[in-house]
């Protein structure tokens, strides 16, 4: 039998339904996809973009998706601009004018495959007028555009947007579930013979979401140095996107140290680096896939209010800060250059 969403753990109906759907040309243009907070919703939209475009979808004998043909990638990776995102970005509602925006480009034909893909994020977001404006879109879009509306609560949207939608629901994995995935985790199984209340507490704590388990179980000591570096590099790249000057200020004093500095800075500017990244792809597309910048709700609150070209400045400052601490500057110097730079560049 085809292996269809292979990535996708647990949610076997969406699987079955979905994906043989899909398989079989037989999908809908427009998906519901609802659940809670962690389920998978944004997975399955973009797995189920990559098993609509792939390049190997007539063949019975691949994966669907394939995940290694260009277009797969493109859209695995966040990087396809045939998979639109429309997201409320940190502000209440979606309006009007995104949903405006999506039909003026409706029907112009798809890039790099012979689909695209929009996908709304907090679906229920949308104002009553906006989704009486999106109606005849979703009802009768061109045969190449599908949509697929997140939610946590598909009851929050109008009656007219379900019934034009197939909703699908994605499920947290139950403890079965959980502990068959956690059975295959390197260290995790050894845990369970040696400690089973630890794994089932850690089972239990997770709340169907692995990403927790692992973190229960696993909880080492370089993975806590490791997590407070990556909260400072955060609050810092925060400061620098959103020009609050003297908050940085501020940071660079309490946390690279005046004398004997050097690497305590290089080693932050590495993870201020990764956050700045997230936050300049993050505002190209809100697919990216982030390192640090996993929770979506703090990323879009920052870069929410930021100049669309500012990101790039940003890193460009950050990387030459990188390499002048490798020229043995005053760490915090350099530090305060990187942030007036990125003020200065802000401002003008
Ligand atoms: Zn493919």
């Amino acid at each position: 039998m085809r292996e269809i969403f292979r990535d996708l753990m647990g949610n076997e109906a969406i699987k079955h339904n979905l994906g043989a759907a899909i398989a079989d040309g037989t999908s809908s243009h427009a998906y519901i996809i609802e659940g809670p907070r962690g389920s998978g919703k944004r997975t399955v939209a973009t797995l189920a973009a990559a098993a609509l475009s792939c390049e190997n979808r007539q063949n019975a004998g691949s994966p669907l998706p394939c995940g290694h043909c260009p277009v797969c990638k493109r859209i695995l990776h966040g990087q396809s601009a045939d998979v639109i995102t429309v997201s409320p970005h940190g502000k209440a509602t979606i309006g009007v004018d995104e949903i405006r925006e999506i039909k003026s480009g409706l029907y112009v034909v798809p890039n790099d495959s012979d689909m695209r893909v929009y996908i709304i994020e907090q679906a229920d977001k949308m104002t009553v007028q906006a989704q009486n404006s999106f109606l005849i879109s979703l009802e009768d879009p061109p045969s190449f555009v599908t949509f697929f509306l997140l939610t946590e609560d598909a009851s929050a949207l109008l009656e007219t947007v379900r019934s034009r939608s197939t909703v699908l629901r994605t499920e947290l994995f139950g403890p079965d579930e959980l502990e068959e995935y956690l059975g295959t985790v390197p260290g995790a199984d050894g845990i369970r013979k040696r400690d089973p209340e630890k794994f089932y507490n850690a089972l239990r704590g997770a709340r169907g979401s692995i990403g927790a388990a692992k973190e229960i179980l696993f909880p080492s000591e370089s993975g806590r140095k490791a997590k407070a570096a990556e909260e400072k590099a955060m609050e810092f790249a925060e400061y620098l996107f959103t020009a609050k000057t003297g908050d940085a200020i501020s940071w660079v004093l309490r946390e690279i140290p005046a004398k004997r500095g050097l690497a305590v800075a290089k080693e932050l500017i590495l993870y201020v680096a990764e956050a700045t990244r997230d936050l300049t792809l993050l505002m190209k597309s809100s697919n990216a896939p982030a390192f640090l910048f996993t929770d979506r709700e703090r990323s879009d609150r920052i870069i929410s209010s930021v100049p669309p070209s500012y990101g790039a400045y940003v890193f460009e400052n950050v990387a030459k800060a990188m390499d002048r601490l490798e020229s043995n500057v005053s760490p915090r110097i350099c530090y305060f250059d990187l942030v007036f730079s990125c003020e200065k560049n802000r401002a003008g």
